[in-house]
């Protein structure tokens, strides 16, 4: 453990979903913009290995890193907003740790004792909290504790926390503890219990919080900041209001406002490096608040009744929008309800579409008509993973006349396989982080839209599919006017396609969106909305 390096953990009560991901980047943000290196990591208590194998309605978008790791979408904000990327190591499991501590015993490494919960288990999750932190890269290392205090699967992490506190020293590490102080109608209060009880908690598991940061919807009178300072055994001024935001991307300035990042360093006795700049992030803010224009963009995919399967997708039109001054009214829906009939009615409001990456048969037909609307009718089109394989398997269809055309993910019998399964999964049994996963170089070709909208030769992307388009019909496609613009210089693996006849119609093989931050829209992102505004004035 690299004595110089500062450790916080975020632990969380009352509720789920408050926002633990959101305060910890907003944290980040604010150290960041004082000269701290920071980097934020998760600890997630459910016993899978990685969310990798999970379906989006259980835990959202399955978040993929630089490095291939499948992660929980909290990552996604933390590469957002601090524009650093995140990974393998940034996000722990349950299953993880106790996968790693049943392999050591295999192999013997506990020398005959007896392996328990604490010390082994413990000892492994602290060995990752530190992890980070060991080369000194950062200056803070952030630790969200997933799942909410008391709960019988987050108590390894939180003894960890405990435990840890004292490995770490005084000064050297701190615990946040974000909460809920709900408004009770009937009575016009606010109640501080729920808060007083999760503490308490805390407490009995040696923990003493130093900092409460409450969420509420109302500002919280100094009466009740006093109540929970003295009940919860905190400092007055470390009892913050965390007000609920317009955007997720006020967060920063919220917590600038109520000294969070001030706090944190008087408590760890850090002196800003540099002075506060967030100058960028603001001029963000203006022009995400004030648009010039608007437009409207359907998301086409199966999983829209949770629209944090998309996050990254909606994040990365937040920040294209502001880019381009426009405001992105993003309508999701559901591609099973999309058939021939309904297809115009549905789409025809749009100004651009988006099909969405996704796995299984389920919805496919809609996607293909959705595709077949926006290449006849000439709307912008972007097509991402799945939605470029669906472009293809339009375009062989309807184009080629390769009626039968499909992917042998959802017809492995089918005649024209122009998307098919890459050779070198053809042998896998394991489904857990198998895919083709991370970062790859994409080659892009001269003049094509997409080397015009990166300016420049070369990219590398983020991926997570099995399945590629087939190189036997290359040629084929590309003398029918769907050119590849972008091809993996080492596997020749079709990375972009695009019709050449067409305002603006691209599919990517990869994620573009796993890449946009709020400081660099992803350049796909905006001309794609460019397009939009376009088509919306050509009506
Ligand atoms: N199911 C497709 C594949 O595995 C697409 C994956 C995706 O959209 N992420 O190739």
């Amino acid at each position: 453990m690299a004595s110089s390096t500062k450790y916080i953990f975020i632990t969380g009560g009352v509720t789920s979903s408050l926002g633990k991901g959101i305060i910890a980047a907003s944290l980040a943000k604010l150290l960041q913009s004082r000269g701290f290196s920071v980097t934020i990591q998760k600890f997630d208590p459910y016993l899978n290995i990685d969310p990798g194998t999970l379906n989006p309605y259980e835990h959202g978008e399955c978040y993929v890193t630089e490095d291939g790791a499948e992660t929980d979408l909290d990552l996604g904000h933390y590469e957002r907003f601090l524009n650093t990327p995140t990974s393998q190591d940034n996000n722990v499991t349950t299953g993880r740790i106790y996968n790693n501590v049943i392999t050591k015993e295999r192999k013997g490494e506990y020398l005959g004792k007896t392996v328990q919960v604490i010390p082994h288990i413990t000892d492994e999750i602290k060995r990752n909290f530190f992890k980070l932190g060991e080369d000194g890269k950062y200056d803070v290392v952030i630790t969200e504790i997933g799942g909410c205090v008391g709960d019988i699967e987050s108590l390894p992490f939180i003894e960890a926390v405990r435990q840890a506190k004292w490995d770490i020293g005084a000064n050297n590490s701190l615990v946040i503890h974000l909460t809920l102080i709900p408004y009770l109608a009937a009575a016009k209060e606010l109640k501080t219990k729920p808060t007083q009880h999760s503490v308490k908690q805390l407490l009995e598991a040696g923990i003493q919080p130093d900092i409460l940061v409450c969420r509420t919807e109302y500002h919280l009178p100094q009466e009740v900041k006093k109540k929970l300072a003295l009940f919860c055994n905190v400092q007055l001024n470390c009892v913050i209001e965390a007000m609920d935001a317009e955007t997720i991307y006020d967060v920063p300035l919220l917590m600038k406002k109520e000294k969070l990042d001030e706090r944190v360093m008087s408590k760890l006795k850090l002196t800003s490096k540099s002075n506060t700049d967030l100058e960028q992030w603001k001029d963000f803010l203006g022009r995400f608040k004030n648009p010039t224009q608007e437009v409207t963009i359907g998301l086409i995919g199966k999983y829209v009744s949770l629209p944090d399967s998309y996050k990254s997708i909606i994040e990365a039109f937040v920040h294209a929008g502001a880019a381009c001054e426009c405001k992105v009214h993003l309508k999701l829906i559901s591609s099973e309800e999309l058939h021939p009939e309904t297809v115009e009615k549905k789409l025809e409001e749009l100004d651009g579409i988006l099909v969405a990456p996704g796995f299984g048969e389920r919805g496919l037909e809609g996607k293909i008509e959705t595709v077949k609307f926006a290449r006849e009718n000439n709307i912008p089109f972007f097509g991402i993973c799945l939605g470029m394989q669906v472009a293809v398997i339009e375009f062989a269809r309807n184009v080629l006349g390769h009626v039968k055309a499909n992917s042998t993910e959802m017809d492995a019998e089918t005649p024209s396989p122009f998307i098919a399964l890459m050779e070198e999964q053809k042998n896998l049994e394991q489904m857990g982080g198998t895919m083709r996963l991370g970062s790859y170089s994409c080659d892009l070709k001269k003049g094509s839209k997409a080397a015009q909208a990166y300016g420049k030769p070369k990219v590398q992307e983020r991926h997570r599919h099995r399945y590629e388009f087939n190189n036997k019909y290359l040629e084929e496609m590309e003398s029918a006017g769907m050119i590849a613009s972008g091809i993996n210089p080492d596997s020749k693996l079709v990375e972009i396609i695009e019709i050449k006849n067409h305002p603006w119609f691209i599919g990517t093989q990869f994620h573009p969106e796993y890449k946009s931050t709020v400081l660099n829209p992803h350049p796909l992102f905006v001309k794609f909305i460019s397009a939009t505004i376009d088509n919306k004035k050509n009506k």
